[in-house]
C-alpha cells in the first residue's frame, strides 16, 4: 500500500514528525529502526526538555512521543529500514524483507555517539557514563568526572563540565590535540581542568547501584596501567551519522549529515525531507530535534499538497 508519509527513524525528531503529519491527515508509517526511541533510550533524566519540571526519564520520554504520535494515527514499527530507492516516486522502503511505497519520506535517523566499545561502558551507560555533557553535567556537581577525546568536543564538553564538576580531567591518547588551538587554549587555561595524555580507557569501574568509581588508564607508550578515581566519565570522541542507507542517493556533507537547505528540512531530492541529528551536528538536543521534526512534517504537507494542485 502506497503511504503519503514515511519517516524513518524514531527519536524526538522522528516522533514530532509524525505528530505533525499524522494532525494533518497524512497516515504516517513510522520505521523505528534498531534503537526504537532513538539515543534517549540510553539516557536516564531527561531535565532540559520544556514541560517537564522535574525531569523525565529518557526512555519514558519517547514512550509518550510514541503514544502521542500513535493517538492520532501513526503507525510505529519496530522494523529497521534495510534500503530505499529513491530515484523515482513513489519512493521505495524495504523493511524485514517487505516493501512499502510512500509520495513522501522523512529521514530522522539520528547520529550514533562513538563509544569505546567496553563492556563496561555499555553496562554503566547513564549511571556514570555518558555521552553526553549538555545532557548529563548537572549531575555531577562538586565531583570529578573524566572526558575521553582530544578533539573540538572533548574540548567543550570539559569546559562545560567545569561549572559543575570540582574537577574535570582531560583523557587523551596521543600527545598533541585535534581540536583547534582557540578550543585547547580555552580548555587548558581553566584551573579545573587537567590533562591525561597518552592515555587510553582500559576499564571502567563501578556498578549501576555506585554508578562509577574509577576508570583504569592503560599509558599507550609503556602500556603501564593505573587506576584514577572519579564519579563520571564523559565519552566525547566524535559521532557517527546513521546515514549509511543513504550513501550515494543523498547529498552529504563531508562528515556524512544529510545537507538540507537553509531554513527548512528539504534535502536534493524533491520530496524527501530529514530533521534531528541525522542533519544537525551543531545542536544535538532533543528539543531542538523535535523542532526540526515539527519543521520537518509542516515541509511534507506543503509540498504534497503543491503536487495535488
Ligand atoms: P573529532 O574531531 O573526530 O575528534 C575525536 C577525538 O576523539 C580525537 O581526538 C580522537 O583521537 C579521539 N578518539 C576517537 N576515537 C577514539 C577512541 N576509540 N579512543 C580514544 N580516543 C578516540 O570529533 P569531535 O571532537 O566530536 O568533532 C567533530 C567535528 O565537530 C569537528 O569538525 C569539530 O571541529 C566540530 N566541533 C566544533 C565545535 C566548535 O567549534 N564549537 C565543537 C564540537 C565539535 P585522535 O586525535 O588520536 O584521533
Amino acid at each position: 500500500m502506497k503511504r503519503k508519509v514515511i519517516i524513518i527513524g524514531s527519536g524526538p525528531a522522528g516522533f514530532t514528525a509524525a505528530i505533525y503529519s499524522a494532525r494533518a491527515n497524512l497516515e504516517p508509517l513510522v520505521f523505528e529502526g534498531a534503537q526504537p526511541g532513538g539515543q534517549l533510550t540510553i539516557t536516564t533524566d531527561v531535565e532540559n526538555y520544556p514541560g517537564f519540571p522535574d525531569g523525565i526519564m529518557g526512555p519514558d520520554m519517547m514512550d509518550e512521543f510514541r503514544k502521542q504520535a500513535q493517538r492520532f494515527g501513526a503507525e510505529c514499527l519496530f522494523k529497521t529500514v534495510d534500503k530505499v530507492d529513491l530515484s523515482e516516486r513513489p519512493f521505495k522502503v524495504w523493511a524485514d524483507g517487505n516493501e512499502y511505497f510512500a509520495e513522501a519520506i522523512i529521514i530522522s535517523t539520528g547520529a550514533t555517539a562513538k563509544l569505546l566499545g567496553l563492556d563496561s561502558e555499555t553496562e554503566l551507560m547513564g549511571n556514570g557514563v555518558s555521552a553526553c555533557a549538555t545532557c548529563d553535567g548537572f549531575f555531577y556537581r562538586d565531583k570529578k568526572v573524566l572526558v575521553v577525546g582530544g578533539g573540538d568536543s572533548a574540548m567543550e564538553e570539559a569546559t562545560f563540565l567545569t561549572k559543575f564538576a570540582s574537577e574535570v580531567v582531560l583523557i587523551h591518547r596521543r600527545e598533541e590535540f585535534r581540536a583547534s588551538k582557540i578550543m585547547v587554549d580555552r580548555a587548558l587555561a581553566n584551573p579545573k581542568i587537567s590533562v591525561e595524555y597518552n592515555s587510553a580507557v582500559d576499564d571502567i569501574i563501578g556498578t549501576k547501584e555506585t554508578g562509577v568509581t574509577s576508570v583504569r588508564l592503560k599509558d599507550t607508550q609503556t602500556g603501564e596501567t593505573r587506576n584514577v578515581d572519579c564519579d563520571g566519565i564523559f565519552m566525547a570522541i566524535g559521532h557517527v551519522p546513521n546515514t549509511q542507507l543513504f550513501s550515494g542517493l543523498i547529498t552529504l556533507d563531508d562528515a556524512g549529515y544529510i545537507i538540507t537547505k537553509p531554513d527548512s528540512t528539504y534535502t536534493n531530492i524533491d520530496g524527501v525531507f530529514a530533521c534531528g541529528d541525522v542533519q544537525d551536528h551543531t545542536y544535538r538536543q532533543a528539543v531542538t530535534a523535535a523542532g526540526s521534526g515539527c519543521m520537518s512534517a509542516i515541509d511534507a504537507e506543503r509540498w504534497l499538497e503543491n503536487q495535488h494542485e
